[in-house]
């Protein structure tokens, strides 16, 4: 094999040490790709592939970027999911003879990408390692971009599935026995388009990751970081820091600790109520706009956007959580001015969090700087107004409020108003703050004088008027003498270069002042980079205290943007009970009510208890309303977890568990499941996991198959849902089967509404008022000539329905006896644990298996089979 060059020998060395990255190794002013990750960056970035002369035979492929724009080429690979390694070159080139030393500073991952460009500010940037071990999870996630990181421990698979959709992580680091842990990955791929990796089991050893846990804590024992409780949430959290350490190569200061919590502190939304519920982002298009943070936002900083996003996506279940919440909104809205001034203060102040993260990453720059300085002039005036405001949470607040006066005084004191971004050209340190620095700046303003002298008195010695001192970085400084006035130069002028029109020279004289100048241009820029470092440093020992504040304004901001909205929206603060009541009076949906001009909307009661109210069976045609309702009922229930007053005149909100919802339109198609499979399993998934505590949507169950099938399934489910000793979750139903409203008066706990629809001549009109009562007609026909369906075939339906008389059904259906008694369950009726112990346990039980041979097993399971 011919011999490689030294420079490519040093690059297969490093790519030899990152085989799962593109390698972007930096030449001169490029970032240079090669071989493989040529082929594949060209192709992914769109950019020319070249070769170059690798010493061997064939020249390598090559393709590379400019280092002043990578961001944008590194953000295109990584949001496609490729990890870049970006590697650097770590020795002055002036200073080295041979080959430069270069090394991989850092390497990119969807999850701990910082580049401005790729992030929204409304949004963390999650990273989130999975650890599974048996039947045992623990779950740890980070945003590397603000600090934020917390974990947890589960025992159950599904459980991590909805942790893993309420974070909506860029990327998931696991351990294998994850990925064959029976969790969907490619749907999990798919609907959050995360990247999910298998990372190698020694980040996973218990040892290691406590002593990585320690050192990035500072903690002599993990007792202090209430990880005692989380031993497999200690472990995920090991592995997430040996990742971080190992491709940000940085102490990463940011990440100060970690904070565990308990799934049951927050209400349980599974990942397809996230989505039907339309939370953070729409079903169809996932935009912000038309869900329900797009109505609850009204927040004026980064800060309190991120805030705002996770705690809908986290409702609260404690009350005294809740109601501390409510209280602030309550003063805050009484206190309108006092708000509206806290939120125009809040409007200059820039997203702290993320420029801490610079501060750690070191790529803060002095505009950023100024941004924080700006911010931090907003915090004296704020806490002053919090002075006023005498609610509890708010008083906590305002002490906890740090102005960080002497921050924002070193700044003020040391960095210039409009400051350059690059950090090592100088022009950055105010004047006063250094006496070196000014020190340097006079010897450069003085030169300047002294250039100028210069140019005079030559001018006058020779009499060339047009002669001129100038500058470029090439040659330094020159003598300017155009073409015409060639002859007049004296004879010690030395010549530097000849253009077209004109000639370049120096002299001694002009030699010894270009050195003074530019040489306290140097110092003075190294000098300046110094002072600016030093001040990094100090911001950095400051990161505890600025991260505070940060937080402080996140839930300030928060509770104003609630506030506010509260007020412009009318809505009520709800009272809350822990009898599972719910008693909505007059209630609206948040977002489709902001759609509608002119108080379009019509509002609507809910009534659920625990008792005689367990289930609503909600019938009326297509169109008439009844998603939408139900969907209110649980957005209100909802908000008002969340801390949120709510779209209703009156509201007594008994605290749920759990929302889970079953709604008509499936998105999960591409999946490969039937529609009626996605149906079933997501009712599955209720029936399993649902509390008495919960509250669930069910639209349209057993829609998508035969009628009878439907309708059986529906009713079974009811049957079950209803039953306190089965499950008695409080429930919304909706439905086409009108056979269902049989159910009421059968089964004590279930109540008949339905939409209002007025009849006149062949059209119907939506009333869209619930009203008790089932709905005797279904309309369907009206409503399809109201979607413009041709009248021939109007008027077909009406003769074939007039002939189809559904009596027969509804007859039947009436005769059907409620099964209150679990005795028909399956076998394993409840996850896995038998409910009604199946006759065949005990003789199971009794059975030693160990005196079994395997014919033996086998037979046996013969005889039961056969008596089944
Ligand atoms: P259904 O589920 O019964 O088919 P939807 O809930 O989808 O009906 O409602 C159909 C449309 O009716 C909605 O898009 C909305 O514009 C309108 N609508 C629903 N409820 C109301 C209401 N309470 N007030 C005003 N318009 C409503």
């Amino acid at each position: 094999m011919a011999k490689l060059t030294p420079m490519m020998e040093q690059y297969m060395a490093i790519k030899e040490q990152n085989k799962d990255c593109i390698l972007f190794y930096r030449l001169g002013d490029f970032y240079e790709m090669f071989f493989d990750d040529a082929l594949t960056a060209s192709r992914e970035l769109e950019i020319t592939l070249t070769g170059k002369n690798c010493g061997m035979e064939e020249r390598a492929p090559m393709c590379g970027v400019p280092f002043h724009a990578v961001d944008s080429y590194l953000n295109k690979l990584v949001e496609k999911g490729y990890r870049v390694a970006i590697c650097e070159q770590v020795e002055d080139p002036k200073q080295t003879k041979g080959i430069v030393k270069r090394e991989v500073i850092r390497i990119v991952t969807p999850g701990t990408n910082i580049s401005q460009q790729s992030l929204e500010d409304e949004k963390n940037n999650y990273l989130m390692c999975i650890f599974c071990s048996d039947d045992s999870f623990g779950l740890s996630v980070v945003d590397v971009t603000t600090g934020d990181f917390r974990t947890t421990s589960m025992d159950e698979l599904h459980k991590v599935v909805d942790e893993i959709f309420k974070f909506a992580p860029a990327e998931i680091i696991c351990n294998d026995a994850f990925m064959i842990s029976g969790a969907d990955i490619e749907f999990i791929k798919d609907k959050l388009g995360v990247s999910v990796s298998n990372i190698d089991h020694y980040y996973f050893d218990e040892e290691q990751g406590e002593a990585a846990i320690k050192s990035q804590f500072h903690v002599g024992n993990l007792n202090g970081l209430g990880l005692s409780d989380h031993p497999m949430g200690k472990i995920a959290t090991g592995a997430l820091l040996l990742y971080l350490h190992e491709t940000q190569k940085n102490a990463l200061n940011h990440l100060m600790s970690v904070s565990p919590y308990e799934t049951s502190e927050y209400m349980i939304i599974d990942s397809s109520s996230r989505r039907n519920l339309e939370l953070c982002e729409t079903l169809r298009d996932k935009k912000k706009k038309g869900s329900l943070l797009g109505v609850l936002d009204k927040t004026k900083t980064a800060m309190g956007a991120r805030l705002l996003r996770s705690m809908i996506e986290q409702p609260l279940i404690d009350r005294a959580k809740i109601e501390e919440r409510y209280d602030a909104l309550t003063t805050l809205t009484k206190q309108a001015i006092a708000r509206e001034e806290i939120r125009e203060y809040l409007n200059p102040v820039y997203d702290l969090e993320r420029l801490m993260t610079k501060v750690s990453y070191q790529t803060i720059n002095p505009r950023d700087m100024i941004a924080l300085k700006v911010s931090l002039q907003w915090l004296p005036p704020i806490r002053t107004i919090l002075e006023e405001c005498g609610d509890s949470l708010l008083s906590g607040l305002r002490e906890d409020l740090d102005t960080l006066d002497d921050v924002a005084g070193l700044l003020e004191d040391a960095i210039l108003e409009e400051p350059p971004i690059a950090v090592k050209e100088g022009g950055m340190i105010k004047d006063g703050f250094s006496e070196q620095i000014d020190q340097l700046k006079r010897a450069k303003t003085d030169g300047k004088q002294w250039l100028m002298q210069l140019e005079e008195r030559e001018r006058r010695a020779t009499g060339i008027k047009t002669l001129k001192v100038k500058f470029n970085k090439v040659f330094g400084y020159y003598l300017d003498v155009t073409n015409s006035y060639k002859d007049k130069v004296p004879e010690h002028y030395i010549r530097k270069q000849t253009l077209t029109n004109s000639e370049r020279y120096t002299t001694e004289e002009l030699n010894k002042l270009a050195d003074t100048i530019l040489g306290a241009e140097d110092r003075l820029c190294a000098l300046e980079y110094e002072t600016f470092a030093s001040i990094r440093e100090t911001l950095a020992g400051e990161m505890e205290r600025i991260k505070k504040t940060a937080g402080v304004i996140a839930y300030l901001d928060v509770l104003c943007s609630l506030a506010c909205v509260a007020e412009q929206n009318g809505y009520v603060r709800p009272k809350l009970n822990t009898k599972g009541l719910i008693d909505i009076k007059e209630g609206r949906h948040p977002v489709v009510e902001q759609m509608m001009s002119n108080d379009m909307f019509i509002s609507n009661d809910t009534y659920l208890d625990s008792k005689r109210h367990r289930v609503s069976i909600i019938t009326g045609p297509n169109m008439a309303g009844k998603s939408t309702y139900m969907r209110q009922s649980a957005l209100i229930v909802l908000m008002a977890q969340i801390g949120s007053f709510v779209p209703a005149q009156k509201a007594n909100i008994g605290i749920v568990d759990r929302i889970f919802t079953r709604v008509g339109a499936s998105d999960d198609l591409a999946s490969g499941q039937s529609t009626f499979m996605v149906e079933m399993s997501e009712v599955a998934n209720i029936l399993r996991n649902a509390t008495k505590d919960s509250l669930l949507i069910l639209d349209e169950i057993g829609r998508g198959t035969s009628t009878y099938d439907g309708l059986s399934i529906a009713w079974a489910v009811v049957e079950y849902i209803s039953n306190p000793k089965l499950l008695g979750a409080k429930t919304l139903f909706a439905t086409h089967y009108h056979e269902l409203t049989e159910l009421e008066g059968k089964i004590g706990s279930v109540n008949n509404y339905c939409i209002a629809v007025k009849e006149q001549g062949d059209n119907i009109v939506f009333l869209r008022k619930i009203v008790k009562g089932g709905a005797d007609k279904s309309y369907g026909i009206q409503v399809a000539k109201l979607a413009g369906v041709p009248d021939m075939v109007i008027q077909r339906s009406k003769e074939i329905v007039s002939e189809l008389s559904d009596s027969d059904i509804v007859s039947r259906a009436q005769k059907i006896q409620v099964s209150n008694e679990p005795q028909q369950l399956s076998l394993f009726a409840n996850d896995g644990e038998p409910t009604m112990e199946h006759p065949f346990m005990a003789e199971i039980r009794k059975k030693d298996l160990s005196s079994m041979t395997p014919l033996e097993a086998l037979n046996y399971l013969y005889i039961l089979q056969n008596r089944l």
